[in-house]
């Protein structure tokens, strides 16, 4: 295989010389956790109609729509963080990651130890009242949804919905402004397992771009915005993030070193 290193020494140095690094994810630094990539060739949405998916259905049929929902995510409680999400959420506790803006519903990026996670398309692992908006962990709706009954807020009433993003729902409003605001912030970009496939996550390197931002896009396969990338590194997230993460580590002891040699600090 391609030796990845001088590439993730680059990118290791990028993150160190910046003041304000974010990173973009998507379905491709889950797919080592075990997580189908949504639009890929083995795809759900090969397999999957995703009208059923759509708002408009479960308001119609809301127990036959959480029973779906269970079947093809109740299992995200179970996967783990591999180590694309470990590094990033080292980055962050290193300084070098001021935040993540996440595509994926499935936590791994908080359950990693990521702390300032921006989440487009909501989180599998909650339920949130469709009358007060009040969330909660997914467990006890998935267990009235199991014993036939439709979830319910335990404070008002109102019928629980999975706290993800709904074909034909608007995305969170406070989530996707927090993200174009990070985007705008930025001296450097970084997507990482992303083919930068879906609106409006893939302006957000656009944006980024346009105030001067350098742009980072790692991922297997092409992406919409391979052209105006200052790197592009073809590789597999889980494999990259770790070396990034350990070559920066390096870069950042070796510069303390130096600064205690020189009497700097
Ligand atoms: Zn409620």
């Amino acid at each position: 295989m391609e030796d990845l290193r001088p590439l993730a020494k680059r990118v290791a140095e990028e993150l160190v010389s910046s003041e304000f690094a974010v990173v973009l994810t998507g379905a491709g630094v889950s797919t080592a956790s075990g997580i189908p990539d949504f639009r890929g060739p083995q795809g759900l949405w090969r397999v999957v109609d995703p009208s059923l998916f759509e708002i408009t259905y479960f308001y119609r049929n809301p127990l036959e729509s959480w029973r779906l929902f269970a079947a093809r995510f109740g299992s995200l409680r179970e996967v783990k963080p591999n180590p694309a999400h470990l590094a990033i959420a080292r980055l962050e506790q290193m300084g070098l990651i001021k935040a993540v803006i996440t595509q994926n519903i499935d936590g791994l990026h908080q359950a990693a130890g990521s702390r300032r996670v921006i989440e487009l398309h909501g989180n599998a692992r909650y339920a949130v009242c469709t009358e007060c908006g009040r969330k909660y962990p997914i467990e006890d709706a998935l267990k009235a949804v199991s014993e036939g009954r439709l979830p319910t807020c335990p404070v008002c009433g109102g019928l629980l919905k999975p706290d993800v993003i709904y074909f034909g729902e608007p995305l969170p409003p406070d989530a996707l402004q927090e993200a174009f605001t990070l985007a705008e912030s930025s001296d450097l970009f970084m997507v990482v397992g992303s083919s930068l496939a879906v609106s409006p996550a893939n302006q957000l390197p656009v944006v980024a771009k346009s105030r001067r931002a350098k742009l980072i896009i790692v991922n297997m396969g092409e992406t919409m915005l391979d052209d105006i990338a200052d790197v592009k590194v073809e590789a597999p997230v889980e494999r990259f993030m770790p070396m990034v993460c350990a070559m920066a580590e390096d870069m950042l002891s070796s510069t303390s070193e130096c600064r205690s040699s020189a009497g700097l600090t």
